[in-house]
Order: structure tokens, then C-alpha cells, then sequence
């Protein structure tokens, strides 16, 4: 984990609306190279909205955004070849055995000639660095929960991305699971230059995982900064307060709908 300071993901003002529903209400936040940011939040706090729009899958309301110094809404082929995203798609394809999907997946990106001179992933290489040496040659519907999600991150890492999006990526896993897909986004990290975004609703995931935390409630960011500066800061219009000194995480809620107190987990005492 070295971030250089170069902005990656910029946004500001960020706004969504479905119909009368205002999911998104001017959220601003940045990510630097080489950092893995979390974006934290219960659920329906608008992650999964503001992760789709930095990949350019959804048109926003309002807003500035920039991704890799492009306008995700009109990304071009050059700009996509530059991010790892993870669609659920490829579950279709539960014959297949894990080398080759992803050797077919490199062979893809490998025949795609786009600006950015891309080497992908040697399938082996790739398998090996999410730990799935053992599962190669598995069909992939034979595979467990978690090691779909390696599965996932393999898939989103073939192309050699600048910047992989990661959403949710550890739900639904019990944990040991959780434990070694930790171990498997830390290494990640530590390997290179990759920008991390992924979004959690896990205090100790965010914690544990990311150089950057932004937490996200009700459709604006309520706190931003590393774990240690969070440790600081009572914030936010809804009056959440964190406390995260790497052991011991304590929140006092005050919103009158207990919303975030129904979906945050208590870690410690107060
Ligand atoms: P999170 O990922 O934090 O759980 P989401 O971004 O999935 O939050 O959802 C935020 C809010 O936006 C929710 O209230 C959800 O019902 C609403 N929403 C998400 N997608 C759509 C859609 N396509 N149309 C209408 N409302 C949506």
C-alpha cells in the first residue's frame, strides 16, 4: 500500500435520484493511486449506486465525476480496458473449468488493441496469485462461495487493471473465508500500483483492509479519512459517532429511525 498522491477517482457533488427517491445527495470524495479506499455504509446507503456510476453502468443525476481522468459516462474502450469491474455474468458459464475461463478471458483482452499496451494475466499466474491452485481444474459451479469470489477478483484483475471495483465482495462469507479473502486483497495491494475501490457494510473489513475509509449514510458521506483520523471525528448531520482505534470500535447513534444502528455490528464497549 504506497499511494503516490495522483488522483484516480474524483468526485464531487455526486447526485442520484430515481423517480422521487434521492439515493445520492451530493457525494464528494477522492481516491489516490496505489490506495484501497472502502466505501462504508448500511445497506441502502447508495454504494452499489455510486460504484455502478464510477464504472460507468449508470448515468448520474448530477455531479462531477472523473475516473483515470475520464468522464465515466463516456468512457472509451481505452478507458475500460484500464479498470477491473466484477459482473456476476460469468456464473452462466458453471461448466467451465476456472483455467479456462480465465485463460479465455486473457485471450480477450490480449485480442482487444486498445492505446494502453496490455500484457494480461497468464492464466497460471493469476490462479495462483488468488490461491485457487488447488480448484483449476474445478468446474466453476463446484466452486464454494468464497472461492468464487477469488474467482471474481481473478476475473476482475485479467487485464491488468489501474483500478479494480469491488462490490461487496465478501458477503455471504463465513470467517475464514473472510479471513483469507483479507489476506488475498492485502497481498493485492502490497504487489503493486492497483487502486482499490470496494464498498462493505463491515466496520472491521473497512478497518482492517482499506488506507482510506469514506462512510456513506443516506446518500452523503458522513466521515472520510484513514482509520486513525475516524478515531477523531463525530460527524455527520446524523449524528453517528466513530471511534476506530484498530481494536475497539464503538458508535453512538442518534438517528431517530435507528437505521445505522440496525445494520452496523458492535465491536467492544463504549
Ligand atoms: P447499497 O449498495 O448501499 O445497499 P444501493 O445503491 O443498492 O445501496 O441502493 C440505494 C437506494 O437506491 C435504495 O433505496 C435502492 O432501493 C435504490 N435503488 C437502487 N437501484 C435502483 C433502481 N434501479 N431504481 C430505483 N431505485 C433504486
Amino acid at each position: 500500500m504506497s499511494p503516490s498522491g495522483e488522483t484516480v477517482i474524483e468526485v464531487e457533488g455526486l447526485r442520484m435520484r430515481y423517480g422521487a427517491n434521492d439515493v445520492l445527495r451530493g457525494v464528494t470524495f477522492r481516491a489516490h493511486q496505489g490506495e484501497v479506499l472502502a466505501m462504508l455504509g448500511p445497506n441502502g446507503a447508495g454504494k452499489t449506486t455510486t460504484i455502478e456510476i464510477l464504472e460507468g453502468f449508470r448515468m448520474r443525476s448530477a455531479g462531477h465525476v472523473s475516473v483515470l481522468g475520464q468522464d465515466p459516462a463516456h468512457g472509451d474502450e481505452n478507458w475500460r480496458s484500464r479498470i477491473g469491474i466484477v459482473l456476476q455474468s460469468w456464473r452462466d458459464h458453471g461448466k467451465w473449468r476456472v483455467r479456462e475461463l480465465l485463460a479465455h478471458l486473457g485471450t480477450y483482452y490480449a485480442g482487444h488493441s486498445t492505446e494502453r499496451v496490455t500484457r494480461p494475466w497468464d492464466a497460471a499466474e493469476l490462479i495462483a496469485l488468488v490461491g485457487l491452485g488447488e480448484h483449476a481444474d474445478k468446474q466453476i459451479r463446484m466452486l464454494s462461495g468464497g472461492q468464487r469470489r477469488r474467482l471474481d477478483v481473478a476475473i476482475g484483475m485479467v487485464g491488468r487493471p489501474e483500478l479494480l471495483f469491488l462490490d461487496e465482495p465478501t458477503a455471504g462469507f463465513d470467517p475464514e473465508a473472510r479471513h483469507e479473502f483479507h489476506d488475498l486483497i492485502l497481498g493485492l495491494a502490497a504487489a503493486g500500483d492497483t487502486t482499490i475501490m470496494l464498498t462493505t457494510h463491515d466496520l472491521a473489513e473497512a478497518d482492517k483492509l482499506a488506507d482510506r475509509i469514506v462512510i456513506l449514510n443516506h446518500g452523503r458521506i458522513v466521515a472520510d479519512g484513514t482509520a486513525a483520523e475516524l478515531a477523531e471525528q463525530i460527524v455527520g448531520e446524523d449524528e453517528v459517532r466513530w471511534t476506530l482505534d484498530g481494536q475497539r470500535y464503538v458508535r453512538s447513534v442518534k438517528d431517530s429511525t435507528g437505521f445505522v444502528r440496525g445494520l452496523f455490528e458492535e465491536h467492544g464497549t463504549a
